[in-house]
């Protein structure tokens, strides 16, 4: 490692004890970029690693609501404006207990390198807050009503509102931030700025959204994984995979996986997994989708023929023939011990649909492999891209049509694949998507910033 990135990575440290999952994924970044630092001096001296690390803007702000009870519950709201050198910034909102301001900034310094990766012009930022639409605050056992969600969105949009714009920050959804809540945030954000723009992108189709946003981080994960496999003159047909997850990049990666004729042999949720040894099928998958997102419910109510159910496990270690694997759900799901498992049982691929899915440990083992490792801030960019895609056709007033779409992301896909590929072997480290995705995402931001000046 160079003194350079090891002064850098001294001082994110230092600065940010308390937030590991931020400390992990600026590790990770750096760890790959001193060929490209070496060979170009001119990113140290202008401290760009270290204005690369450090938000732009962070926004953090009060979220009261009112229950259907009629008390009054706070949450705490944030917005991450990441890096504008490329462009606005773009990055979803996460409702979840979990989040924190670690969690958002380790999220929104991913994302500044996939928005480089996917070709559009989108800086990186990330937001959300640490409601839970998952548990009502006063009725254990029960979800939050539409009518809490609604009061709840609307009262982030409140304070948000002020801080985004179509030019400025275009927000869009993630982990229990889907179509509903982006319908009551659209609405409120209308209301206050009394203008009709494209300022959030996942919206329904009736109100400016595109055809393939749900489906385009799946979709383009397994995209991104032929484009691996072409490399080496193999296709998906036939290959069994595991897929941890359920919910939007999971079901829309398990479809299209099925369509093209893999067999996909798990899904998970909070409760535990499902297997179906010979493959799920499009009408169990569109249970399940029925399941997640319309009743809210959880795999452990699934009661089909051929489904076995392992509670409180994810996927990677209840079969054992296993070709590919796609983690799909939530940061750090995948450890040094599944990673171990997953190769002893065959796996060549791995594709990556959440963020930060698997643990250093087993980033290792697969880059040691030399398996087919695809980081999410590149496999995962469809989504983003898609995004950006429907940002474009808010600007044009126009609506393009699903194959138009799917064609441009199957296209973004390849040239973020084509990318990194590139990226590693120019620096010596042909076939690791991890250098080339880091090195790929990070040169055109870099060279944005030198030639923007001291900002
Ligand atoms: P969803 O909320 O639709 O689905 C998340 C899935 O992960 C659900 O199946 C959920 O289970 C499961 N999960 C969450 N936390 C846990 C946990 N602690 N233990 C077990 N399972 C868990 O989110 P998305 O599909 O949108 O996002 C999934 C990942 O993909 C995230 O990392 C997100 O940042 C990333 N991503 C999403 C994009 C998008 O376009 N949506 C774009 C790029 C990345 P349960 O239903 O029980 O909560």
């Amino acid at each position: 490692m160079s003194k350079y990135v090891e002064s850098v990575l001294k001082d994110v440290k230092a600065k940010n004890a308390n937030e590991p999952e931020f400390i992990q994924a600026v590790d990770e970044v750096l760890m790959t970029l001193d060929p490209v630092l070496e060979a170009n001096p001119q990113y140290e001296a202008n401290a760009i690693l270290e204005r690369m690390v450090e938000p732009e803007r962070v926004i953090m702000f009060r979220v009261p609501w009112v229950d259907d009870k009629g008390i009054v519950r706070v949450n705490r709201g944030y917005r991450i404006q990441m890096n504008s050198a490329i462009g606005p910034y773009k990055g979803g909102l996460r409702f979840d207990p979990t989040v924190n301001l670690g969690v958002l900034k380790f999220l929104a310094f991913e994302q500044v390198f996939k928005n480089s990766l996917t070709t559009l012009p989108m800086g990186g930022g990330k937001g959300g807050s640490d409601f839970n639409p998952k548990q009502s605050p006063h009725t254990p056992g029960q979800r939050c009503s539409d009518a809490e969600v609604m009061r709840f969105c609307q009262s982030f949009m409140t304070e948000l509102f002020r801080h985004i714009g179509p030019d400025t920050d275009v927000p869009a959804g993630d982990m229990n931030v889907g179509g509903r809540e982006i319908g009551y945030m659209f609405g409120q954000y209308k209301r206050l700025a009394n203008e009709w723009t494209g300022v959030l992108t996942g919206k329904g189709l009736s109100f400016g959204g595109s055809l393939i946003r749900p489906e385009a981080t799946g979709y383009g994960d397994v995209y991104f994984a032929q484009n691996m496999l072409a490399k080496r003159g193999e296709t998906l047909e036939g290959k069994k995979c595991v897929i941890s997850g359920s919910g939007n990049v999971a079901s829309f990666a398990a479809q299209k996986l099925i369509r093209l004729g893999a067999k996909v042999l798990t899904l998970s949720d909070r409760s535990g997994s499902i297997l179906v040894k010979d493959g799920i099928n499009e009408d169990l998958l569109n249970e399940v989708m029925n399941l997640k997102n319309v009743k809210r419910g959880e795999l452990s109510e699934i009661k089909s023929a051929g489904v076995q159910f392992f509670p409180k496990v994810n996927s990677w270690q209840i079969t054992d023939a296993i070709d590919c694997a796609f983690p799909c759900a939530r940061q750090n799901e995948l450890n040094g011990e599944d990673a171990a498992y997953l190769l002893k049982h065959g796996c060549k691929l791995v594709g990556e649909g959440a963020n930060m899915p698997s643990t250093p440990d087993a980033i290792e083992q697969f880059v040691g492999a030399k398996i087919m490792y695809s980081p999410g801030k590149a496999s995962n960019a469809g989504g983003v891209a898609t995004s950006g895609l429907e940002m474009s056709q808010n600007s044009e007033r126009l609506s393009w049509s699903a194959e138009e779409v799917d064609t441009k992301l199957k296209g973004i896909m390849k040239a973020i694949h084509d990318n990194a590929w590139e990226a590693a072997a120019k620096y010596g480290h042909e076939g690791n998507y991890v250098v080339g995705a880091n090195i790929a995402g990070f040169t055109k931001v870099a060279d944005a910033m030198v030639a923007q000046g001291v900002c």
